[in-house]
């Protein structure tokens, strides 16, 4: 009898004989500075290493006048036409049986600047490999998860796997700079049965996550002489009641929600002002306030009524506020406009994928919420593809200074895939000298 018990060894036993590959592929990665608009030489890396396994390559660039149209188009700023996004194609054959569809493993290559590389311990693109960890700016965010996934494929390869659906190793741009990458990808029809977005999620199956709404609040006041401040009117202190009205409502916004997917009941689609810029001299009544923020939105919550709660608090300062009446403030919705994305938990995607954890780690995976934006949006709200994150890798390291990884989790997410690439996309799988079949469900097969 030949069970999933021993498909299971042996592709753990395959993946660990890759891992001085993988950790070398991983460093690799991490030295080519991948910042927005210079994704080209990692792409080259990595389009060679699908080629390598015998995947079919598309190398696909995403061009501006393509997306322009479409609703979740943000215009990143950077190249209209010159970057490129790399699908890999593993075919499945349909014949083989089992399994229940195509999957797409995602991750994206763009990294966020170092910034100031002196306060790194280590620089930031040095990619070294130290006490099992590689370090390195986009090592954690999220290059390990990448190489999870193509090293799952690798280790699949090496034991004569052969899938009855699709596979598709999606390396895409863009995603930190709002997803021009995988949108490009949904537009021109790469569809599967199920994604796995490899961000770094501690190998917690996350496939809930909240919106975020970049806006702009503009609120004038009256400038005068310091002097004669009775005779002005300070934007500074009109800004500061509105400042203080958005604050409760960011509060009780999040008294009203429940969902224990959430590891902090307070912080799962926050309202927060990042910048303010006021005044135009110290002794003049300020006339002009500028402040520009990012408006949470809950899961199942719409972007048009996240909007519609933020204008009506301001709505609700200037309707006591007679100055604020007659001169009222502007608000303005500009730059990111991420919507909230969910797949239900009892999907099969979510639970054949914490079947495999669960063989990979004796336990359950713990199921949860996050509350930053990715593709994992796009898949789900723009090309209706049910859609998880699931990665190596702690999402508190990323776009920090001294940002790392574990290549022992970078491996166990890579056993984990692979388990779920046998699982959900069938096939069957050829242990020299006897072949198993896993053209069934259980994996049971003489
Ligand atoms: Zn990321």
């Amino acid at each position: 009898m030949i069970d999933t018990q021993t498909a299971s060894s042996a592709i753990c036993a395959a993946v660990d004989a890759l891992t001085p590959v993988l950790t070398g592929f991983l460093q690799r990665l991490v030295q080519s500075p991948s910042l927005p608009n210079q994704e080209h030489d990692v792409q080259a890396l990595i389009a060679a290493r699908l080629e390598e396994l015998g995947l079919t390559v598309d190398i696909i660039p995403t061009r501006f006048s393509e997306l322009a149209d479409h609703p979740s188009f943000g215009d990143d700023g950077f190249s209209p036409d010159a970057r490129i996004n790399v699908v890999g194609r593993w075919a499945g054959d349909p014949s083989l049986g089992g399994g229940v569809g195509s999957l797409i493993l995602n991750g994206h290559v763009d990294v966020v600047s170092a910034g100031d590389a002196a306060l790194w311990r280590l620089p930031p693109w040095s990619g070294v490999f130290e006490d099992g960890k590689v370090h390195g700016r986009g090592s954690c965010d999220m290059k390990a998860g990448l190489t999870a996934g193509i090293f799952a494929l690798a280790a699949l390869r090496s034991l004569g796997y052969q899938p009855a659906h699709d596979i598709l190793l999606q390396s895409v741009i863009g995603e930190e700079s709002g997803g021009v990458g995988t949108l490009t990808t949904i537009v021109k029809g790469y569809r599967a049965d199920g994604v796995i977005v490899l961000e770094p999620t501690q190998q917690q199956i996350c496939p809930l996550q909240s919106g975020a709404l970049t806006f702009r609040l503009t609120v004038r006041g009256k400038a005068a002489h310091a002097a004669m401040k009775i005779e002005g009117v300070s934007a500074i202190g009109k800004f500061l009641k509105i400042y203080d009205a958005v604050e409760r409502l960011d509060q009780e916004r999040h008294a009203r929600y429940h969902n224990p997917a959430f590891d902090d009941a307070r912080n799962v689609a926050p309202i927060s002002i990042g910048t303010v810029r006021g005044g135009e001299w110290h002794s003049t009544v300020a006339e002009t306030v500028v402040a520009e923020g990012r408006c949470g939105v809950f899961p199942g919550e719409s972007n048009e009524d996240a909007r519609c709660l933020l204008s009506e608090t301001i709505q609700s300062v200037v309707d006591t506020d007679p100055w604020l009446a007659a001169n009222p403030p502007r608000l303005e919705w500009f730059e990111g406009q991420f919507a909230s994305a969910e797949t239900p938990v009892d999907h099969p995607l979510i639970h054949t994928l914490a079947a495999q954890h669960r063989q990979i780690h004796g336990a359950e995976p713990a199921i949860r919420g996050v509350p930053f934006g990715s593709d994992m949006r796009l898949f789900i709200n723009d090309g209706h593809m049910p859609a998880v994150h699931y990665g190596p890798g702690d999402v508190r390291l990323a776009h920090a200074v001294d940002e790392f990884v574990d290549v022992a989790e970078v491996v166990a997410v890579a056993k984990t895939v692979a388990l779920m690439v046998v699982e959900w996309c069938g096939g069957r799988i050829v242990l020299s000298p006897l072949h198993y079949a896993l053209s069934n469900p259980s994996g049971r097969r003489m």
